[in-house]
């Protein structure tokens, strides 16, 4: 077995929950293979600078349950040139580093990616994100979390929406991606969600009102995924404004508080599966790869592939939509 002696963690890009059910699943699966573990604090940024610490199992205990991540996240641009990455791998060679465990999103993978052809260094990265905008896994950590947040807080807008007869556009994340919006509405009960996955396919706006769209209902709730495409809730509501004054439109932006929170049980269960595979795969001499889920079970996906493909929307849930809010 050629595997890694010391293994390095980071979180990178957005926080997500479960981050930290991930590290501590890494961790402990680390040490109990014989492996020493290091965390490294504020993702691409600490590796440059050397914000490293050995863990044991006691420094991920009492984490599973808290959002955000323990070993704190960061953006960092000198990972984007080529002296910034060498700089990171010679802190690895010299902290005796000899493989990574990367867990972010689409940006985090991108960079691990380059750094590992350039450097033929063995990355596993974990899909760290509440956007779910990953291909090649079934869903991504922090998404189901996101998810019960978005449906808690419209359960409340409705109230409100109903009281006042309003027609109400909320903005949920999802950097171009509808699943957020489109799941989120299926399980508020919302009448309608306004995608970018079929932005460009029709109005989205008019089709809903020319399907009757509030004929039956004097208030009415409407999920916008936050993207160009979709002009965002403001752009949907100003829109209305002048083409159906008749409405009294709100909108609310959920924003940040989208990505807090204790991660569900379902993220839990999903970080501490894929944290342990992350170890299982460098054993396996497996590099270079993500890990999904896909049919409950752990797979190998390519970075060039979670990053390079779009994740398509599952068309029959825009049907569910369309069917259970008339
Ligand atoms: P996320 O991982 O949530 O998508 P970002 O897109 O901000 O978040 O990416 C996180 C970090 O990954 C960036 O700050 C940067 O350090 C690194 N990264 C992103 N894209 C690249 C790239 N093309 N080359 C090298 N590093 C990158």
């Amino acid at each position: 077995m050629s595997t890694a002696k010391c293994v390095g963690i980071l979180t990178s890009g957005g926080d997500a929950p479960g981050m930290n059910a991930a590290i501590r699943a890494v961790t402990r699966s680390a040490i109990y293979n014989g492996m020493a573990v290091k965390g490294i604090y504020r993702g691409y940024k600490g590796l440059i600078t050397g914000e490293i610490q050995e863990f044991k199992t006691q420094n991920v205990s009492n984490i599973i349950q808290r959002g955000g991540t323990l070993l704190k996240t960061a953006r960092c641009m000198e990972f984007k040139t080529p002296e910034g990455r060498k700089q990171a791998y010679n802190k690895l060679v010299e902290e005796g580093i000899e493989a990574l465990i990367v867990i972010g999103g689409d940006g985090t993978l991108t960079g691990a990616r380059i750094f590992a052809q350039e450097f033929n260094y063995p990355i596993v990265g974990l899909p760290g994100t509440i956007d779910n905008d990953l291909f090649g896994t079934d869903v991504t950590i922090g998404y189901d979390t996101a998810l019960n947040t978005i449906m808690e807080c419209v359960d409340k807008i409705r109230d409100t929406a109903t009281s006042h007869d309003r027609l109400f556009f909320i903005e949920v994340m999802g950097r171009d991606a509808g699943f957020l919006a489109l799941n989120g509405a299926i399980a508020s009960g919302a009448e309608a969600a306004i995608i970018p996955e079929t932005s460009l396919e029709n109005d989205q706006l008019e089709e809903m009102i020319k399907n009757g769209f509030r004929k039956s209902k004097n208030s009415s709730i409407v999920l916008v995924a936050e993207s160009e495409l979709t002009g965002g809730a403001i752009g949907i509501a100003e829109r209305v404004k002048n083409e159906f004054p008749l409405f009294d439109v709100r909108v609310t932006i959920l924003g940040h508080l989208q990505r807090g929170g204790s991660p569900s049980a379902q993220d839990r269960i999903l970080a501490t599966r894929m944290g342990i595979a992350a170890i299982d795969a460098l054993l396996d001499d497996q590099r270079n790869v993500m890990i999904g889920i896909q049919n409950d079970q752990i797979v190998y996906v390519p970075f060039s592939k979670a990053i390079k493909n779009d994740k398509p929307i599952n068309r029959e849930l825009l049907n569910t939509l369309r069917v259970s809010s008339i």
